[in-house]
């Protein structure tokens, strides 16, 4: 039963995604992962990320990576909700809201900075530099 984990369905396809599985077992998860889904597996941009993303956090594959992404967008929307409501003080809001950086994109709260520590997006930007990084529509950009 263990010998279909590696298997994950995106967008409708299945994927085998062995090689992946091995790197994810060999430690090796850094840049590669991300490459090899966007060159060995020609998976689109957005579905590269999120994947990159679910395999960061939980350190497996998916099933399915929508239902799967839809779990961690809802948990990230949670999260903002609670943090707002814990905010009686309008002020401490407003602080709040200008400090948290909003996505250029889409306006959405859900952002999550990969540093030098979180290697997510280490393939694409081949720095140590901190980058953001939106959970709703995958935008990426470079924090002022
Ligand atoms: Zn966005």
């Amino acid at each position: 039963m263990k010998k279909n984990k590696y298997y994950c369905r995106i967008d409708g396809t299945i994927y085998n995604l062995k090689s992946i599985q091995e790197m994810i077992d060999s430690e090796e998860r850094t840049g590669p992962i991300y490459i090899s889904l966007l060159e060995d597996y020609k998976l689109p941009e957005k579905y590269a990320d999120r994947l990159t993303y679910y395999i960061y956090e939980k350190n497996s594959i998916p099933a399915d990576l929508d239902v799967a992404w839809d779990e961690i967008r809802d948990r990230n929307s949670q999260d903002n909700q609670n943090n707002q409501n814990s905010q009686s003080n309008r002020n401490a809001k407003n602080l709040e809201s200008r400090k948290k950086p909003h996505c250029p994109k889409c306006g959405s709260a859900s952002i999550t900075v990969a540093t030098r520590g979180s290697t997510l997006l280490y393939g694409i930007w081949g720095s140590n530099d901190p980058v953001n990084y939106c959970i709703s529509c995958g935008y990426k950009w470079e924090p002022r």
